[in-house]
């Protein structure tokens, strides 16, 4: 039977994980096998403001037996926050969509050495050229770059203690960058032919009211879904976001955010089936589902 014509809602769908081409440590075709290792039947890879590792991760999905989707995580700036939109099955030659990821992307490395620049103001130097050395893709310069630096020298004991105390809002090396717009973000994905999901609601500092806004702004502009169950999710989470996606019409999507063995809590694939009366993001992505030969 094919993906398209069995009941999906507790399919092992992971569709969102980072790869060397942006800041996690594996290579797609390592993100692959470990995926089809653990169990998952639904993969996409969704790196940061880039497509660059799409080709190989399709076809590493396709030698290994799983189905998969295109996917890129896009990051979108909301009042005054960074959200991030994850887009799912485009087409990853619209010129609009990689236009669009190309802008995102640029500014990462003046951002970085600014981020640099503070971290030495805090008496901790050479961190531009340290955190280079974990940067696969010289356009993606991340805070996780910079978060195994600082464990590496010692600063911090791992990287859940360096975003408590540097790279965050009103903490050494943080600087602050203006990334896409919503509506931008949203629009590029679904003129790819793809689905946009809001990536891991729990995680941003959101008052209700701006929650809320953010909800409807991005269903008013035909964002389809929101990750109700995510590597950072606790149980309250998953519900409250159950109630969320019911009360705005919008599809769940389940991803592990997987970005390294060493640092990510959840691994690929090791995560709760997505509460019972949810439509899954990969309803309404039938036709963009990529088979395994
Ligand atoms: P950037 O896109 O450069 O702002 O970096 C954001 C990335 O930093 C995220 O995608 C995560 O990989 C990582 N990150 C942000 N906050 C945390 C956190 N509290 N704990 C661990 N990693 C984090
Ligand atoms: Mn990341
Ligand atoms: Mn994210
Ligand atoms: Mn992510």
């Amino acid at each position: 039977m094919s993906v398209a014509e069995r009941p999906t809602l507790w399919m092992n769908a992971d569709l969102h994980c980072h790869s060397v081409v942006s800041d996690g440590t594996l290579q797609p075709e390592a993100l692959a096998a470990r995926a089809k290792a653990n169990g998952v039947e639904l993969w996409a890879l969704t790196d940061h403001d880039e497509i660059g590792g799409q080709a190989r991760a399709q076809s590493a999905a396709h030698a290994a037996g799983l189905a998969y989707l295109t996917g890129t995580e896009i990051s979108v700036t909301f009042a005054g926050e960074t959200v991030h939109i994850v887009g799912l099955g485009f087409d990853p030659e619209n010129a609009e969509l990689r236009e669009g990821l190309a802008r995102t992307r640029g500014g990462r490395q003046e951002r970085a050495r600014e981020m640099a620049e503070s971290l030495a103001q805090a008496g901790i130097r050479g961190a531009y050229e340290g955190a280079l050395k974990y940067v696969g893709n010289p356009d993606l310069i991340s805070r996780t770059h910079f978060a195994r630096f600082l464990v590496e020298t010692g600063v911090c004991r791992d990287t859940n203690e360096v975003f408590r105390k540097y790279l965050t809002d009103g903490k050494p090396g943080f600087v602050p960058h203006r990334w896409a717009n919503l509506g931008d973000a949203v629009r590029w994905i679904r003129g790819a032919g793809g689905q946009a999901v809001i990536a891991h609601p729990g995680r941003y500092k959101f008052t209700p009211t701006e929650e809320y806004a953010l909800f409807s702004e991005f269903k008013a502009h035909g964002g389809a879904g929101v990750e109700v169950v995510t590597g950072s999710h606790g149980a309250a989470d998953v519900l409250k976001y159950t109630e969320m996606a019911q009360e705005f019409g919008l599809a769940a999507s389940r991803g592990s955010d997987f970005h390294s063995p060493e640092e990510s809590r959840c691994d690929l694939g090791r995560l709760p089936d997505l509460p019972a009366p949810l439509t899954p993001i990969w309803d309404l992505l039938t036709d963009r589902v990529q088979a395994p030969a």
